[in-house]
């Protein structure tokens, strides 16, 4: 498979090239140049079949000839075989004709994870056959740094820098990334905000001696390969399903626009999906942009839902770029546009083509609190803020009579305890292997929002750097 940019101005790479290289040098996203077709006759004989069958069989096609499907199911079982739960991501009644996609069984408790664990082992892979270490280096203000760690933790051709902001994470977030031990992973607590950490690792990758010294690497969900991940539970979701007469709706919690968009990518492949529902809390960009046509940033507010506090939604460059048949002049336009005034607006028939998949709702914090309550209330069920404001959307939705709704739940409840308890009074314990979380040692550095400092640290740790190979 060959891979275009968004913009059309870079030239086409294969899975091996968009893995490493995650934006184009244009500044564009990669895509399939074309999408790989799932006919009725595959998708009936993966009924029943586990997790990681099926997602070689979506898979294959989009990394070959990079990785062939033998080392494909080799990288796949070993990324699946951290999930708590035997199906991965299992399929969970809430209710008459509602369904939760349930994802957060991996290490971190959070969807990230199966995107994360894959990429590790997808680098480590391609790295090793080049005989190269990439310097991995990101800011989190919690779910993506821990996510990340434990996708690269114990990686031979990869080290791991992640930035925090020292004192500024909850106690769960922090540990989860302090407490790991592997050489390869360095934690480093910033004497500043998450926008200084985040301004840092920005001024590193845009300096191309630092970045070509170290061999910088990104794992932000800009690069394909954690889209491609996330088409697999789509499927396997729908292979659950008990009418598969009747195509489904998904309502999918959104910030960066990532995992609705691997749905998108899910039905572009032929499953039967009804429509997507794009759910956001307050910073509803989306919703906004559906509803006029116009896509306008406005500041961020912070939420119970924080990851999905967002400003701008990267990945909806993708859905911009299929909406207007791919017409890369015009997307340049709109983010050229974009940067210059923070805002476009669409033509007719882009926005025409957005809507005829997609549908957005919102919920505020005191919708998102009455929904965890009384989800527990009613269900038993325990909901994280972000799966609870796509509970939310789903349930103010029209769906068709007999449809099947289908919400993905993007954390688990106990790594957001605070607002789980504040709606409901209970304390969401930690699963089994995080249960001793909070008596592990801990390890990081705290450094000034410094960027020479940091570069420093980098060209002391950093592998690429000491045992070049
Ligand atoms: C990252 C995240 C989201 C948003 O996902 P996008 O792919 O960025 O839209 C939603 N919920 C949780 C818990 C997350 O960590």
């Amino acid at each position: 498979m060959r891979y275009l940019s968004t913009r059309g101005e870079a030239s086409s790479l294969d899975f091996e090239g968009v893995l490493l290289a995650g934006l184009a040098p244009d500044g564009g996203l990669y895509l399939p140049e074309t999408w790989p077709q799932l006919s009725p006759e595959t998708l009936a004989s993966l009924r029943g079949r586990p997790y990681a069958d099926v997602a070689v069989e979506v898979m294959a096609p989009f990394v070959a000839p990079t990785i062939d499907r033998a080392r494909l199911a080799e990288l796949v079982q070993a990324s699946y075989a951290t999930f708590a739960d035997p199906a991965v991501a299992p399929l969970r009644p809430l209710g008459a004709d509602t369904w939760l996609l349930e994802l957060f069984h991996g290490p971190t408790l959070a969807f990230k994870d199966v995107a994360l664990q894959l990429l590790g082992r997808l680098f480590d892979e391609v790295l090793a056959r080049r005989g190269a270490r990439l310097t991995v280096v990101g800011a989190t203000s919690g779910d993506t740094g821990s996510a990340a760690i434990e996708g690269c933790r114990g990686r031979d051709a990869l080290d791991i820098f992640i930035l925090h902001p020292h004192g500024r994470t909850s106690d769960v977030q922090r540990r989860q990334m302090t407490t790991v031990q592997d050489p390869n992973v360095f934690n480093i607590a910033i004497e500043g905000t998450f926008d200084d950490c985040q301004d840092m690792v920005k001024v590193l990758f845009r300096d191309a001696a630092t970045r070509d010294a170290l061999h910088l690497g990104a794992v932000n969900s800009i690069n394909w390969a954690r889209v491609l991940a996330q088409i697999v539970y789509y499927v396997t979701a729908w292979l659950s399903l008990p009418a598969s007469d009747v195509a489904p709706t998904f309502v999918v919690p959104t910030g960066n626009f990532g995992d609705v968009f691997a749905g998108w990518c899910a039905r572009q492949m032929g499953l039967p999906i009804a429509s997507l529902v794009i759910a956001t809390n307050t910073n509803d960009i989306l919703s906004r942009t559906l509803s006029t046509g116009r896509y306008s940033m406005e500041g961020v507010s912070p939420t119970l839902s924080p990851s999905m506090d967002i400003q701008i939604s990267s990945n909806f460059e993708r859905a911009l770029f299929e909406a207007s048949r791919r017409d890369a002049a015009r997307v340049r336009g709109w983010m050229e546009e974009l940067g210059r005034t923070g805002s476009f607006t669409l033509d007719d028939g882009s926005w025409a083509a957005l809507r005829d998949v997609f549908k957005a709702g919102r919920a505020d914090d005191a919708q998102t609190l009455a929904t965890i309550a009384q989800t527990w209330t009613s269900q038993g069920v325990l909901l994280d803020p972000h799966t609870a404001v796509g509970v939310y959307v789903a349930e103010h939705t029209q769906h068709a009579p007999g449809s099947q709704v289908v919400v993905l739940s993007t954390a688990h409840a106990a790594k957001f305890p605070d607002a789980v308890r504040q709606a409901t009074g209970q304390h969401p314990p930690l699963p089994a292997h995080l249960a001793d979380l909070f008596e592990r040692e801990e390890r990081y550095v705290v450094l000034p929002a410094d960027v020479g400092v940091l570069r420093e640290y980098l060209f002391k740790h950093a592998r690429a750097i000491t045992e070049a190979r």
